[in-house]
């Protein structure tokens, strides 16, 4: 049984591990972010079939493993960067109802749009982000068209966990290509960089001490034509702190720290695909205004 897997099938080892090493107890305050992307609907974990993700994922498993987590931890905040429509039948029969009321269940915070939420068109997202209880953000979306979906998705939220005051914006991939013309109807993409931008200066403006960007543009990305990816970002953009991914499917085992504009770095990470993984993140809180980042993801099985 690898280190990963033990993770994963015993919850917390590290924690009851490291303790028994006797490390040092690290006092500075500590947020633990969890995260998935591209869960496409897998609410049953892979079946028995021999392949080779067999057995892996599955909501009800990902509710324990979060709430165990949240027992553990004081400040904890639990996210998805999008697609967490199509790929099983679950979302050809109910239409994201039973994606989006198991996240409820589980008791996500914040999450992003991907394309494949667009995949039944803007009238099943008014069936559907109606019922989640997390928040939706998506800065470069312009929802101005679809009255109904407006309210719902907001560029960008605050939340206040003990003394942190993270900031969370959403940013998409291109729809061109990527979603079909009549399924965003009244719904206007606009520039990621300059979305993007724009929310971080209001949420430094509001005095947040950690930026979160939900990504769904893809790490590396292979689809042709897309300019903006997750890699490329920082390098354009002042003042992310975190970049939580999706879109590419990419299993980022570590934190990839970036040269970011303005000077500091951007942390890059994404959790692969299908609820396989869930991200776990601990930032803790440096003297000034100090950041130090760590990611110790767990396998779902
Ligand atoms: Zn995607």
């Amino acid at each position: 049984m690898d280190r990963r897997r033990f993770l994963g099938t015993a919850g917390l080892g590290l924690t009851v591990l490291s303790g028994a090493l006797g490390r040092v107890a690290d006092h500075r305050p500590k947020l633990t972010i969890l995260q998935t992307n591209d869960t496409h609907s897998r609410i049953d974990p892979f079946p028995m079939d021999g392949s080779r993700n067999q057995g892996l994922g599955g909501i009800a498993r990902r509710k324990v493993l979060v709430d165990r987590i949240r027992d553990r931890e004081e400040h904890t905040l639990l996210v998805d960067s999008g697609d967490m429509f199509q790929g099983t039948p679950y979302y050809n029969l109910y239409g994201g109802e039973v994606e989006i009321e198991a996240m409820n269940r589980v008791g996500y915070d914040v999450a992003t749009v991907g394309n494949h939420e667009f995949d039944n068109g803007i009238a099943g997202l008014e069936k559907t982000m109606p019922l989640a209880r997390f928040e939706w953000v998506s800065s470069n979306l312009d929802w101005s068209g679809a009255k109904s979906l407006a309210p719902l998705v907001k560029p960008w939220t605050i939340r206040e966990i003990g003394p942190f005051k993270v900031g969370l914006f959403g940013v998409l991939c291109e729809l061109k290509g990527m979603v079909a013309s009549h399924n965003h109807v009244g719904v206007i993409y606009l520039d990621p960089v300059e979305s993007a931008r724009r929310s971080v200066a209001e949420l430094k403006a509001r005095g947040c001490n950690l930026i979160v960007c939900l990504s769904h543009m893809g790490y590396r990305t292979r689809y042709e034509g897309e300019q903006m990816r997750d890699d490329r970002f920082p390098a354009q953009v002042e003042g992310i702190d975190l970049v939580l991914g999706g879109h590419s499917h990419t299993f980022l085992d570590d934190l990839v720290a970036l040269p970011r504009k303005g000077g500091g770095v951007t942390r890059v990470t994404q959790q692969g695909w299908a609820g396989m993984r869930l991200g776990r993140v601990e930032v803790r809180l440096e003297r000034g205004d100090g950041l130090a980042m760590r990611q110790d993801p767990l396998v779902v099985a």
